[in-house]
């Protein structure tokens, strides 16, 4: 039997991180990831302050800061995914703080440690919170099949090739969390780019930088790096988001995602891409206030490679001290 579906079709879920979309979209909603809503406004600084004004403190990350305030702005979203294990340390709270508000929150669990059951169980609650089922969820992950191959390829070209750059690779597959809200449309989208991208004459960065870490808040990160000859040809986690691993099933392929579970998975992952991608240095981005900054330490040590460590704060350009570190350490990585 069917479960009855709580919300009308095209009901507008928010995300507060990479959820298995397949159960939002089985389900006719249209998934909306909030931090992706807010770095792409164009009142991000001003969101950062308003949260703040509503009381959030200053010691608290950007980002959380941001999808509160975002999310003021749009009541149209009727519903918040709230991954209160496996995200962020503030999730539950921000979580409390939007059902305080009468914003719907709907829960979801990474099980920690990564254990299939666990997921498996989570997965279904949230399909029949949804009104969906399984065998919906595992249609709608063969019909996104062919895009998330596409993301394989556009990735691809990134360090094979250098065809697609290291900030249009990030911003591609930022935006696989919701597929920018449009599945379809942005298949068409990633497909008419890689037509364009494929004719573009190969290219080989000077130095081949990786970035490791949750999404860098500044904005104009990847184009100073470009200005110093430096190309990025892996975006950590922007590539976890696209599911990379072809061929598993839906529980599998949430229990292959590094970000919600413990580092160690995260390191194997980043030492095939050192190796495979032959990257010169790796550019680890922590967010102030962000408990996944004591990650910091086990990278450096564990992985034998070149490792710059910067912070940001808010959504703004690069400040001049980071600059200069950025300059150094790309001059000590040129050939
Ligand atoms: S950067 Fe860290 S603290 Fe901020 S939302 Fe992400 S996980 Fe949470």
């Amino acid at each position: 039997m069917l479960p009855s579906r709580p919300y009308p079709p095209g009901t507008r879920i928010g995300l507060t991180t990479t959820i298995p979309v397949e159960a939002v979209l089985a389900a006719g909603l249209i998934p909306v990831d909030l931090n992706n809503l807010f770095i792409s406004s164009p009142w991000t600084l001003a969101r950062v302050s308003a949260a703040e004004a509503a009381g959030f403190p200053r010691t608290i990350c950007a980002w959380v800061k941001g999808i509160y305030a975002t999310l003021t702005d749009h009541p149209e979203i009727e519903a918040v995914i709230v991954a209160c294990q496996g995200d962020c340390s503030y999730t539950q709270a921000l979580g409390e703080i939007l059902e305080a508000q009468s914003r719907e929150v709907i829960h979801f669990k990474y099980p920690y440690p990564r254990e299939r059951g666990q997921l498996q169980q989570e997965l279904e609650h949230l399909l029949a919170r949804l009104g969906t089922t399984p065998a919906a969820a595992a249609r709608m992950q063969a019909r996104l099949a062919p895009l998330r191959r596409n993301l394989r390829r556009l990735d691809r070209l990134t360090w094979e090739t250098g065809q697609v750059k290291g900030e249009e690779n990030f911003s591609y597959l930022i935006s696989s969390s919701d597929f920018a809200s449009d599945p379809e449309a942005y298949a068409r989208k990633v497909a008419g780019f890689l037509g364009q991208a494929e004719k573009r004459p190969r290219r080989s960065p000077l130095v081949r930088l990786g970035m490791v870490g949750i999404p860098p808040i500044f904005t104009d990160l990847w184009d100073y790096l470009e200005e110093l000859g430096a190309g990025v040809v892996f975006n950590e986690m922007p590539r976890q988001f696209s599911m990379p691993y072809p061929g598993l099933d839906l529980v599998e392929q949430y229990l292959r995602y590094t970000y919600p579970y413990d580092v160690f998975g995260r390191l194997a992952d980043l030492e095939e891409a050192v190796k495979e991608r032959r990257l010169d240095g790796l550019v680890h981005y922590t967010q102030s206030f962000c408990f996944r900054q004591m990650f910091d330490q086990i990278i450096r040590e564990r992985l034998a490679i070149p490792l710059l460590t910067i912070e940001g704060d808010r959504p703004t350009p690069l400040d001049s001290r980071t600059r200069m570190r950025l300059e150094a350490f790309v001059d000590v990585l040129r050939p």
